[in-house]
């Protein structure tokens, strides 16, 4: 790497100065014209600074100056190793994912930690441990029941070692396997561990369709019973006769919030969800042709299921369940037990992911409610590699449809929500704001071009827009151009030391 510009003659490491920006600290005050100063991996001041003799000197040209963004719900610590270059993030904006989510965790997180620090990625990464990798790893295939109180025991002394190792708390997949099985008196207990070492809690809820009310009763009362920060993932209204109750549901939040309950959420800018076929069968039963045209009428209708990977009949990667019905000439439903079942049954065979679906379940101003609600920073819920578009396209999606289309947010409001907000929600003291003393890690955009560009048909296409990314002082992205620094950190929990 070439970083002669980088050191003056007396061989001391120059600044950098950002001119000419359009700064938007993050806090939501308004956009100021004027520089900013990175010192290191640091930012040592902002205002109207003069430029000095060792500058190395950026003209931003009126573009807006942003913290870089936080992915406070990333799937990306799965290829983290293979695409250190984190292109469909740090193409967003993103500095920074959060990782191990819906229960999953790279385990033990220990050892990830060393392995991202002798090998560094573009982004910083930060981690929850996993609810149900942790019961993975005490009850095995002997899952689908309540854990013993020796088993929760076990339980507890893993997820001390993940707390003592930097976790940021602990996530619950509560519609998936095996956490499906939990009772709330396993998560309490975790979760309680949890708000003792300072942790926080977040969660897929355990329903998000036939019974969201009780889901989110169940998250409110581990807010109201540990006291920790706890925050709903990817929040959704995914079922028809569900739709238009936003209003009610942040009622509820704003309710739960008066009361004390340090209750966040986070969400990703889409209508439509990637998960697996049988997490719409809670009784995970293929042959249940009932459940399955509740499913059709309310839940995702078949021309909105579309196959983003099915490895025992690759030819139906990209059709939607309409298409592949008609081509096998049976029902949407009769269709849809029977993909359901190949599926079950290469998983069995391979041991190998059976199925991914996009599903389309929510609705629009159901959406725009829950991004403007002031207690929501904006997600990603995406992969290096997903095949649905929010991996590639989340943050500028929301910054081209939610604020320049719709005008839901302000620019500095959505900043906020992809700043500020998350670094608070998380237990960031050192990211999320433009401020001296704040660790560089920065976004330079154009606020009028800025958009996604991924879509179903072609899930991995860079956002454009984002003109430069700073991690902790070092520029990843440049124009479009991938630089060659791998600057980005693992980020543990702020009473954590390494
Ligand atoms: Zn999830």
């Amino acid at each position: 790497m070439v970083v002669t510009w980088l050191t003056t003659a007396s061989g001391a490491l120059a600044d950098t100065l950002i001119t000419n920006a359009r700064i938007i600290d993050g806090t939501g005050s308004p956009a100021t014209l004027g520089s900013v100063r990175i010192s290191g991996d640091r930012i040592a001041a902002l205002g109207n600074l003069a430029v000095g003799d060792a500058d190395h000197t950026i003209d931003a040209n009126g573009l807006v100056l942003a913290p870089g963004f936080i992915d406070t719900h990333s799937h990306s610590d799965r290829l983290i190793f293979a695409e250190r270059d984190a292109l469909a993030k740090i193409t967003q904006g993103i500095t920074t994912a959060v990782v191990g989510q819906d229960g999953d965790s790279p385990y033990p997180l220990a050892s990830f930690y060393a392995a991202l620090e002798a090998a560094p990625a573009k982004i910083n990464v930060a981690a929850y441990a996993g609810h149900n990798t942790l019961r993975d790893e005490v009850m095995g295939a002997d899952f689908k029941r309540p854990a013993s109180n020796e088993e929760m025991k076990a339980m507890s002394a893993l997820l001390d070692q993940e707390l003592a190792a930097g976790a940021v708390g602990l996530s619950t997949g509560l519609e998936y396997e095996p956490g499906i099985h939990s009772e709330i008196r396993e998560v309490l207990q975790l979760a309680q561990l949890t708000a003792d070492a300072g942790g926080r809690y977040i969660s897929h809820i355990r329903s998000e369709d036939r019974w969201f009310d009780d889901a989110l009763e169940e998250i409110i009362e581990i807010g109201r019973l540990t006291g920790m920060p706890v925050q709903i993932s990817h929040l959704k209204l995914a079922m028809a006769s569900q739709w238009g109750r936003a209003p009610w549901v942040i009622q509820r939040l704003n309710a739960a919030r008066e009361e004390g309950i340090d209750l966040t959420a986070d969400i990703y800018p889409y209508t439509y969800w990637q998960s697996h076929m049988m997490v719409l069968l809670p009784k995970r039963d293929p042959l249940d042709l009932a459940a399955i045209d509740f499913v059709m009428a309310e839940l995702a209708p078949p021309d909105g299921i579309i196959f983003t990977h099915f490895p025992a009949k690759p030819d139906y990667v990209g059709m939607t369940l309409t298409e592949i019905a008609a081509a096998r000439k049976q029902s949407p439903a009769k269709a849809f037990s029977v993909l359901a079942q190949m599926s079950i049954g290469h998983e069995a065979a391979t041991g190998e992911m059976g199925d991914m679906v996009i599903g389309t379940s929510m609705r629009d101003d159901d959406v725009a409610a829950f991004i403007a609600w002031p207690h929501t920073n904006i997600c990603t819920d995406g992969g290096l590699r997903d095949r649905h578009p929010r991996g590639a396209g989340s943050f500028p999606r929301v910054l081209a449809r939610y604020v320049r289309e719709q005008s839901v947010l302000s620019l500095e409001s959505a900043i906020h929500r992809m700043t500020a907000l998350p670094a608070q929600h998380m237990g960031f003291g050192e990211r999320g704001v433009i401020a001296p003393g704040m660790i560089a890690d920065l976004v330079l955009l154009n606020p009028d071009t800025v958009t996604d560009l991924a879509t179903t048909s072609e899930p991995y296409t860079p956002s454009e827009g984002i003109h430069s990314v700073w991690v902790a002082g070092q520029r990843v992205l440049h124009e479009g151009a991938v630089s060659e620094a791998f600057p980005g950190r693992v980020i543990r929990r702020a009473s954590v030391q390494p």
